[in-house]
């Protein structure tokens, strides 16, 4: 079955989804030179709400940067298609894929003469990302034999389309070996993140960020940390390994689509009592209740699609 996503912004018109169409010469296509977000609006009392509007604006910007593409709308454009889309498609709550992209013009493998960037933003219902049964139960993670690439070898910190077969890989030997997503690993065997989501582990009441390091930097990481700071937990950056999540007595996943995910089995080795995590349920219930406009106090990370 085909996803369903109505109208999407494309180049600057809102158009029906049969006719957002691109030629087969399309150099993204062929290299994966694209670069993308992912955002979520959400149910509030006053209406849909995209929650850190401004952050993921930001970072797409600084993803065009990375790879220089030009992208021929300001960041305010943006910002009023990504709402437009929402609006235009009538959705309490969804998720937002804003996309830029080398078209067709040649198809050397450098990029650039095809500047500036074709845009497009799309958005369409989507669902607790990693399955209901993964929140309540946690979901299970393997460790992928795909080690996260290098900062010399890929750009970590853009969302690149081409950074994505590195998660492609993980995510499908994952499936396979039955678990439910992939740790990545970076070259030094320290814990990256996974296909995508980042990682944070708690032991005896401390909640442990796995650091930055090659990782994208997370706008829900960032998120989670000031709201668990805020429920009075100490937090700390830190490089970690493998082992140190098998101790750990919880683990979980955060992103835009996993939100707030517990991890109840890491390579066959049950998290604390195997099952959700007790402190990480309680920090996903204060991420729901931010992102669903019901916590004032972060009223600053959501606009309101009027
Ligand atoms: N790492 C990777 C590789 C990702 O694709 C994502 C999803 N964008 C994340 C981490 C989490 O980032 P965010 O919280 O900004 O969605």
């Amino acid at each position: 079955s085909k996803m369903k996503a109505g109208l999407i912004w494309f180049n600057g018109q809102m158009v029906p989804q049969e006719e957002a169409k691109v030629s087969v010469l399309t150099h993204a296509l062929h290299y994966g030179t694209s670069i993308f977000e992912g955002l979520r609006a959400y149910n509030t009392p006053q209406g849909p709400a995209i929650f850190r509007l401004q952050e993921h604006t930001e970072r797409f910007f600084h993803s065009a940067k990375v790879m220089m593409f030009e992208l021929p709308f300001s960041p305010e454009q943006i910002n009023q298609a990504i709402q437009e889309v929402v609006r235009a498609n009538g959705y309490t709550s969804c998720y937002i894929r804003p996309l830029a992209w080398m078209g067709a013009h040649t198809l050397g493998v450098n990029p650039l003469p095809n500047n500036p960037a074709e845009v497009m933003i799309a958005a369409w219902e989507w669902g607790t990302y990693l399955g209901e049964e993964a929140v309540r139960k946690g979901a299970r993670l393997i460790t992928s034999s795909w080690a996260r690439f290098p900062a010399n070898v890929m750009p970590g910190k853009a969302k690149v389309g081409g950074n994505y077969v590195n998660s492609a890989l993980a995510r499908v030997e994952a499936q396979q070996a039955g678990a439910d997503e992939a740790l990545l690993l970076d070259k030094e065997g320290f814990v990256a993140e996974g296909s995508g989501e980042n990682i944070f582990f708690i032991r005896h009441g401390v909640l442990y960020a796995v650091e930055h390091s090659v990782n994208l930097m997370g706008i829900t990481r960032d998120s989670v940390i000031t709201i668990a700071r805020d429920l009075g937990y100490e937090v700390r950056e830190v490089r970690a390994t493998r082992d140190q999540l098998y101790m750990a007595d919880e683990v979980f996943m955060v992103g835009t689509a996993a939100e707030v995910t517990p991890v109840s089995y890491l390579d066959h080795r049950a998290i604390g009592t195997g099952k959700a995590g007790e402190h990480t349920m309680k920090i996903r219930a204060a991420y729901m209740d931010v992102v669903h406009g019901k916590n004032p106090k972060y009223a600053a990370w959501l606009t309101y699609v009027k």
